[in-house]
Order: structure tokens, then C-alpha cells, then sequence
């Protein structure tokens, strides 16, 4: 086994403190990787603290993994010790039904496993990327550019293939008008792609302080959602929404923004139900979509993408000790736009 060290958190009530655990030893279809750099998602807040479901604890969370291999199985083809490396959101998935096959691994008939807050395959704990090291088999590891800044890369494995695959799913691009709802993690990625597939991007966000960042982000408009007056300037203007909010928020006034046909793409996953009136969807032949972060080539393809096009996240770098500081400040919605570990404060 493999001695690794990491943050978790031992009981929902608790903070994150610092554990020492084992991975599996390094078979022959897995990589291992040194882990230099694991981004900070809304998720991690989310989980550690069971607000969706009852979770595996201890729990190490951490799904924005970003590092160096350092070991490959006797099978692995596409990676040797030496190569920058990533790790999203799955480590495992059943790889035969038809969604894996389609390149759908999230969307797993049997359920995909999880990096961390899972049992793996064989009924182990899954733990996620705040540890120094990490042993995924080779088809879920993605090849990282070292064209890219490595740490402003990690929030890509997570907040980028969210937004990113959506954004493509529904074709959104030149000659549509694309609404981002929350400029947080995931909003900042889907700002920056949305105005790279060509699309007219407006913010809306609770944050009036956000305005200026918002438009150095490429956004072409910003719209503070407290004022009624900016609100109903924009009401039935979008094609589409991008929601990112983290929490639960008035579903029909956010349809209301939509023009006849649009459709509200929901990827973020507060702790209640939403609640929608009919005629908010019927009114106009408004859509409400959701979608769940990206399947293994097209997190690949994001990743490439971004390498050529020169995007990376928006960081604040932090030491792993001042985590549970950070936490409190991503509830406010106080962080531009991410933050990332720096493992080497382990
Ligand atoms: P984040 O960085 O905290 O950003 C969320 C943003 O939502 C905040 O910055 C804030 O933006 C806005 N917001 C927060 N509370 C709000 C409220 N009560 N009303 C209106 N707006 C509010 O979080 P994140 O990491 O981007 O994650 C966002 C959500 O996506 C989380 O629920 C996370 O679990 C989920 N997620 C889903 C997937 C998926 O596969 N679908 C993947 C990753 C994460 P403003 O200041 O601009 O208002
Ligand atoms: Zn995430």
C-alpha cells in the first residue's frame, strides 16, 4: 500500500485537520500521480458538511486534481513518470453500457465512481485530491499541457468541463445571448467560454462589487439581480441561461429572463428542491436543463482547448491550513474565482 497524506474532515461537524491514510498500490492499468495543485469546488463545501446525502467519512475531498506521475502500472499506454497529469470529478465507471460507451462516463448506468465520497469497484473508499498523492486507473486520468500555468489549470478538471460541456451540448455560441447566473468557480469558466464560442455574455449576479471583474472576465454586460429596474430590463432577453448558484434561488424569476424557446441550463446543486410555477416553462416554450460536469474525452477536449486558447481559471493560491478560513468566504461568495491549493503546504 501506499502511505499518503492529506486534510479531512472526520465527521461532518468537524473541520478539515490533517489525516494520514493508504492507496492502493500502483496495478497495471493505474498512474500514479504526485499531486501539486487540487482546486477549492463548492461540492467539496457541500459534501463535507452531508448537505446532499449522507457521506463516507473520514472524507477527503478534492476533485480538481492537478500533478506529476510519478509511477505506471505494467498496461499504461498513455503515460510514463514524469508527465503532467489530471483528475476530475470520477476515477472509475462500469465502461461497458451505453452512456460510457458514448463517452457519457458521468452519466454511468451503473453509476460512475465518485473521486472522493464514493466506494470504488471493490468497496473501497474513494479519497479525493487534498493528499499529496492519488492512484487512478489510466482511463481517467487526463494529459495537462505545459503550455498552461499548473495551478490555474486544476479548477479546469472541475468548474471548466461543467460549464464548458454544456455550453457545447446545447451549441451556444455566435448570434446567441448567454446569461451566466452566479459568478463564482464555475460562473467565471462559463463567462470565459461562453465568449470564446463568440456567444453575448451577460453576468447576473447578486455581487454589485463584481461588475468591473466581470467585464475583464470578457463579459459583454453585467446585471445586479437586487435592482428591479436592471432585472426587468432584461426580462425575456436570453437564449440561454447558465445557472451556477450554489444555493436556492427564485427559479421563475430567472425563467422570466428568457426569450420564446430558451432554456435555463441548471448545474448547480443547492441543498433544497427548486420550486417552479407551470406557466413559468409553458409561457414562451421555456426549457429547464440540467447537466453534470463532462465525460473523459470531453474533459480532454477542454483541456486542449484551453492549452490553445490560453484559458485557465482565475486563482487565489492558498495554504492547505487555511482551508476551512477559505470555505467561509466561498459562502459569501467572496473568492475571484477559485481557490487552489498549493500542495506543497502539506
Ligand atoms: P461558488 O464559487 O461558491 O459560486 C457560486 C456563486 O453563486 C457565488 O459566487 C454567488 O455569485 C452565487 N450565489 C451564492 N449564493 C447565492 C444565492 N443565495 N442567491 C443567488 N446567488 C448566489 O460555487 P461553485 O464552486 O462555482 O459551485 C456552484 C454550484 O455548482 C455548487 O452548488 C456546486 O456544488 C455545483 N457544481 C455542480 C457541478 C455539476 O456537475 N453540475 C459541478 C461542480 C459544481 P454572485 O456573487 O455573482 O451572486
Ligand atoms: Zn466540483
Amino acid at each position: 500500500m501506499i502511505q499518503a497524506k492529506a486534510y479531512a474532515a472526520q465527521t461532518p461537524e468537524t473541520d478539515l485537520a490533517p489525516w494520514e491514510f493508504e492507496r492502493r498500490d500502483v496495478g497495471p492499468h493505474d498512474v500514479q500521480i504526485e499531486i501539486h495543485y487540487c482546486g477549492v469546488c463548492h461540492s467539496d463545501l457541500h459534501q463535507i458538511k452531508d448537505e446532499w446525502f449522507p457521506g463516507v467519512f473520514p472524507m477527503v475531498p478534492g476533485h480538481e486534481i492537478v500533478g506529476k506521475v510519478v509511477q505506471v502500472g505494467a498496461h499504461v499506454k498513455k503515460f510514463k513518470a514524469g508527465d503532467l497529469a489530471g483528475v476530475g470529478c470520477m476515477v472509475d465507471s462500469c465502461q461497458v453500457c451505453e452512456n460510457c460507451k458514448d463517452g457519457l462516463e458521468q452519466y454511468c448506468l451503473e453509476g460512475n465512481t465518485q473521486t472522493y465520497n464514493n466506494l470504488d469497484r471493490s468497496g473501497v473508499p474513494t479519497y479525493g485530491g487534498y493528499s499529496n498523492t492519488i492512484v487512478v486507473r489510466e482511463e481517467f486520468v487526463l494529459s495537462v499541457s505545459d503550455k498552461l500555468p499548473l495551478a490555474a489549470t486544476a479548477p479546469l478538471l472541475c468548474a471548466g468541463i461543467t460549464t464548458y460541456s454544456p455550453l457545447r451540448h446545447w451549441k451556444v455560441g455566435k448570434g446567441h445571448k448567454l446569461a451566466v447566473l452566479g459568478l463564482g468557480g464555475l460562473g467565471h469558466m462559463g463567462v470565459k467560454f461562453g465568449v470564446a464560442f463568440g456567444a453575448e455574455v451577460t453576468v447576473l449576479s447578486t455581487s454589485a462589487s463584481k461588475e468591473q471583474a466581470a467585464k475583464d472576465l470578457g463579459a459583454h454586460h453585467f446585471v445586479v439581480t437586487s435592482d428591479p429596474e436592471q432585472v426587468k430590463a432584461v426580462k425575456g432577453s436570453f437564449d440561454f441561461i447558465l445557472d451556477t448558484v450554489s444555493a436556492v434561488h427564485d427559479m421563475d424569476l430567472y425563467l422570466s429572463l428568457l426569450r420564446t424557446n430558451g432554456t435555463l441550463i441548471n448545474v448547480g446543486v443547492p441543498t433544497e428542491p427548486y420550486s417552479v410555477q407551470p406557466f413559468s416553462l409553458l409561457t414562451g416554450r421555456r426549457s429547464m436543463a440540467g447537466s453534470g460536469i463532462g465525460g473523459i474525452a470531453e474533459t480532454q477536449e477542454m483541456l486542449d482547448f484551453c492549452a490553445e486558447y490560453n484559458i485557465v481559471s482565475d486563482i487565489e493560491l492558498i495554504d492547505i491550513k487555511d482551508i476551512t478560513a477559505s470555505y467561509a468566504r466561498m459562502l459569501k461568495g467572496d473568492v475571484r474565482y477559485r481557490f487552489v491549493i498549493d500542495m506543497a503546504t502539506l
